[in-house]
């Protein structure tokens, strides 16, 4: 089975959240599978001007956006990774866009990526069987498959899965841009990718693609519904047997606090000494006081979907409950400047670090008591999962990848992982925080929730395999076997 990967985003490469640590840890997980395959990204400015390995392959793609025809060229990193390069389009310092918006050329700028992955098959005469899209930057495959190379031989056997990982984000550009698309006008309409008389990109990938995931089974069923899909709730429900979730995992290398670089000081889930000495020194990193009050620790983008305004507005209130507040982010300037504010207000008992940093999250997770994650919505969230491997215990919304992934607490019998509030109010978050604080203030019951949570299995094997059986099913299906 020949597998590719086509991903705006991946680690080590390029990362703004968690699909680059889905996709990074997934092509990892199938080559330790002895699997064939590619993954393919764009070359950011970052991957060139960095310190990754790449080999100019001299090969040439040539992608037509609108009456302009734009020249790709593709390199090589180690073991079947492939980047597109287009200085036009991908130099720049960030992936998407500024603190102040998106760029404003991304239509072109992923029509380019989406058609120039085909592209890239054909010039290194690669046949996939399946192309696993992630996104709607690369929603236009699936859709180019079916419509511009439908009658291509090379893709005669190419079957496509789409993973949607945020339903929040569906590249949505003015009509006036179809004509980029190289697709026909035909196609701009309800039935296809026309969205309240705009392109969408995403549902593109959703009408088209053979299959459909996301990240997790609580996630897959509220797409359904009008509250959490975002407008694309009818498309999804007409293709919901074609839908399923599959939860996302974690690295368990990268992110392993016995062999962790970034910590002062390694720990496992039997000797917990360390996690005590990363606390210790991440009180004196982000100049915090009193090393016994209980730390929450917050690692996010700075974005409307992950709840930030219940901790803006319930700020005092959270401290006054005796917590000191390490939050590291980057995002939507609003918050950038309303965090900033906090830290300055309260010097000493929060810590806001704009920015981010790869370092200082490993230590975050590990120096904290407590995760705070008050998402509005959560297609399954990564940071839960690493928080809890490094004995940090999750307090968060009960929604999408969250219930499927965090155990609440039952005090009476000390069962649990972390905490859920439901109402996306700061009051239920506030009373989250209070049973996480009883749970602190009893150290025999906080060692057993830390060793609940350690014990939680939150690798890839299982996820990967069901990809595998999910690209095997896809496969057949397009060769009209099943
Ligand atoms: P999302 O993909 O919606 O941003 P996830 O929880 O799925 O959220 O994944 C977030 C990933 O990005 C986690 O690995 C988290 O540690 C990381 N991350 C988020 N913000 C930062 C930051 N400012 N600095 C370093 N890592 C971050």
């Amino acid at each position: 089975m020949r597998i590719l990967i086509a991903t705006p985003e991946a680690v080590p490469y390029a990362k703004t959240g968690g699909l680059a640590d889905v996709a990074g840890a997934l092509i990892k997980k199938y080559r330790d599978m002895k699997k064939e395959a590619y993954i393919i990204l764009p070359l950011y400015r970052k991957i060139k001007k960095g310190d990754v390995l790449l080999k100019n392959t001299g090969l040439k793609i040539k992608v037509p956006i609108g009456d302009r025809e734009i020249e790709g060229g593709i390199f090589s990193g180690e073991s079947l990774t492939y980047f597109i390069d287009c200085d036009e389009f991908f130099d720049r310092e960030e992936l998407y866009g500024t603190p102040q918006g998106d760029y404003i050329d991304n239509a072109s700028r992923f029509i380019f990526f989406s058609r120039g992955v085909l592209e890239t098959c054909k010039a290194l005469n690669f046949k996939p069987d399946v192309i696993h899209c992630n996104e709607w930057q690369t929603g236009l495959i699936p859709l180019y498959l079916k419509t511009i190379y439908r009658l291509d031989k090379f893709f005669k056997d190419t079957a496509t899965m789409l993973t949607i990982h945020n339903l929040g984000y569906q590249g949505l550009f003015p009509a006036s841009e179809m004509p980029l698309t190289g697709l026909g006008w035909e196609l701009f309409n309800p039935e296809g990718i026309e969205f309240y008389g705009r392109i969408n990109f995403l549902k593109a990938g959703l009408v088209s693609a053979d299959v459909l995931t996301t990240v997790s089974y609580t996630y897959a069923k509220e797409i359904l519904k009008k509250e959490s899909g975002f407008g694309l709730e009818g498309v999804l429900q007409r293709r919901e047997k074609d839908l399923y979730g599959v939860i996302n995992g974690i690295d368990y290398k990268e992110w392993d606090p016995s062999k962790d670089r970034f910590l002062p000081k390694n720990f496992d889930i039997k000797n917990l000494q360390g996690k005590r000495e990363c606390k210790r020194r991440l009180v004196k990193e982000v100049s915090l006081d009193k090393l016994e009050r209980p730390f929450i620790g917050m690692i996010t983008r700075l974005s409307a979907q992950k709840g930030l305004d219940l901790v803006l507005q319930s700020i005092e209130e959270l401290l006054s409950l005796g917590v000191n507040l390490i939050l590291l982010g980057k995002g939507e300037e609003a918050f950038h400047i309303g965090f900033s504010e906090v830290a300055n207000r309260y010097k000493g008992r929060v810590s806001v670090t704009i920015g981010f940093e790869e370092p200082l999250a490993h230590r975050i997770y590990a120096g904290s008591d407590f995760f705070l994650t008050p998402s509005r919505y959560e297609p399954c969230g990564l940071g839960q999962l690493i928080s809890m491997r490094y004995g940090s215990i999750p307090i968060g919304r009960r929604t999408g990848g969250l219930v499927d992934t965090i155990q609440d607490y039952d005090p009476l019998t000390s069962k649990g992982t972390g905490f859920l509030f439901s109402d996306h109010t700061p009051s239920a978050m506030l009373d989250a925080v209070k049973r996480a604080l009883c749970v602190y203030t009893d150290k025999d019951k906080m060692q057993r929730i830390i060793v609940n949570a350690m014990k939680m299995d939150f690798s890839w094997k299982r996820s990967a395999e069901r990809y595998i059986e999910l690209y095997d099913y896809v496969t057949k299906k397009r060769k009209g076997m099943v």
